[in-house]
């Protein structure tokens, strides 16, 4: 493992740093103050090399390998920088995280765990075209990890990721939707509702709070305390199976409905969002002729199954959902691969919510597997769960595979994915599964995961049997 020279151009190829430079970096960043003139003399040199070249330093510390570049300060004087829309951030201990700020501390420009949908001077929320075409498909902007949540849905994307339910390894068996909202509610107290409280106390996922007036009362009780905000606010946060219009509702009758003030917005297929189950999310706040608190703005976001969560962006990503739970067990218990690789891969998928910074721009892969092969860390004390290998393992001993799920006939965003398909096989190989063959019962789609746990299956022992 070492810090490598990349160059996004793509004009050079990728060389590893030698040790030498790579611990002036390392003690250059870590204590300029106690850095030998040597050390600052190579420092200086090697930044600005970087620097005028236009080439990246590619960190060792997680295997998606953080990128960071060199900065001038002024006459002689460089500094690392991160990416500012990296979505891979350095492991904790390493040198090159983005500067030390206090955890819960207020971050000037940055406030990507601040949570405010009514923010002024902000464009209002990013929706699918009202007339759009039938075929037209819609789904909202990715988000860059740094950046603040804007929309409603990227507020409820937000809070699925910051609980994880976008991993499986989260989101996967719980029989009742109470759980998962009890890791959405856990996920809140990091992050904040202006001027700076934890979200967690203004947010409600049980609709009878909702339904007995109960929203209102807290929020009109906090509003004296709460004097910064324009326009105090509140989330309500659970599970819904339809959308109409601004309409909201839910299987069990006696869930009754909910109006929002606007239109609910929903990744869409023409007019029609994509399917249910949802998780619903709505901002409660002052109506504007200030009589009475309303849903002024509400968001559904597709979810894989009320007792799965994982945030989907179409029916075909939701079968595709379906299949690739069944391919991460059958890798995991694959006779064959125990036999060949001398146990059980370990298998995560991930539905990733920001782009992923790789050379030549951002890419959002539809979902992620990484494969950790078997005995990885073994060799370290507290075994393969300990958080403090988080960061140390040998990149060799993961194998990271993206799967694309095609299958809209609208020609613009096909040819989008197509463009980015080629920045992926940076991340891993590219396997893509066709949406339109997955059929009505979803058996399509469960061959097309049985083909490709195959192909995995072939690629794992290639990279790792013996002999
Ligand atoms: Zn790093």
């Amino acid at each position: 493992m070492a810090l490598r020279v990349t160059d996004p151009n793509g004009a050079r190829a990728d060389r590893e740093l030698s040790p030498r430079l790579a611990d002036v970096l390392r003690t250059g960043k870590d204590d300029w103050s106690n850095a030998s003139a040597p050390v600052r003399r190579a420092w200086r040199r090697t930044l600005r090399y970087l620097r005028r070249n236009g080439l990246r330093i590619r960190c060792d510390c997680r295997p998606e390998g953080p990128e960071f570049v060199a900065r001038r300060l002024g006459q002689e004087r460089y500094t690392t920088a991160n990416l500012p829309n990296a979505e891979v951030q350095h492991a904790e201990d390493c040198v090159f995280r983005r500067g030390k700020v206090r955890a819960g501390a207020w971050m000037p420009g940055g406030n990507a765990d601040l949570l405010n949908p009514f923010a002024r001077h902000e464009r209002r929320e990013d929706a699918p075209d009202p007339d759009a075409a039938p075929r037209t498909y819609w789904r909202p902007p990715g988000v860059s990890t740094g950046e603040r949540p804007k929309t409603m849905l990227h507020v409820a994307r937000k809070l699925l990721q910051t609980a994880r339910l976008n991993t499986l390894a989260a989101a996967d068996r719980h029989p009742e939707p109470a759980d998962w909202l009890a890791r959405i509610a856990g996920a809140a107290r990091t992050l904040y509702v202006p001027p700076r409280i934890p979200a967690s106390r203004f947010l409600f996922t049980d609709p009878e709070s909702w339904r007995s007036g109960e929203v209102g009362r807290y929020l009109d009780a906090a509003g004296s305390n709460w004097p910064q905000v324009e326009r105090p606010f509140a989330f309500l946060c659970w599970p819904a199976d339809r959308v109409e219009g601004s309409e909201v509702s839910w299987t069990k009758p006696e869930e009754g409905r909910i109006a929002a003030g606007d239109r609910v917005v929903s990744p869409s297929i023409g007019r029609n969002p994509v399917q249910g189950p949802y998780l619903f999310l709505g901002a409660v706040a002052r109506s504007e002729d200030g009589t009475r608190w309303e849903c002024a703005r509400a968001c559904a976001q597709p979810i894989a199954a009320r007792d799965c969560p994982v945030p989907v962006d179409s029916g075909y990503e939701r079968g595709a959902l379906g299949a690739l739970r069944e391919l991460v067990r059958a890798l995991h218990d694959s006779p064959a691969l125990k036999q060949a690789l001398g146990g059980a891969v370990r298998v995560a998928l991930e539905k990733p919510l920001t782009a992923i910074e790789v050379a030549g721009g951002p890419c959002l892969p539809d979902f992620l597997l990484t494969v950790t092969r078997p005995g990885a860390y073994g060799h370290l004390p507290g075994g393969p769960g300990d958080p403090r290998h988080r960061g140390r393992y040998d990149p060799r001993d993961r194998a990271r595979f993206i799967v694309e799920v095609m299958g809209f006939d609208d020609p613009e965003y096909e040819a989008r994915k197509e463009r980015t398909h080629a920045r992926m096989t940076r991340i891993g190989p590219v396997l893509r599964m066709e949406g339109r063959a997955f059929g009505p019962d979803g058996n399509g789609a469960h061959r097309q995961g049985r083909r490709m746990a195959e192909q995995i299956g072939i690629d794992l022992r290639r990279r790792w049997a013996a002999g």
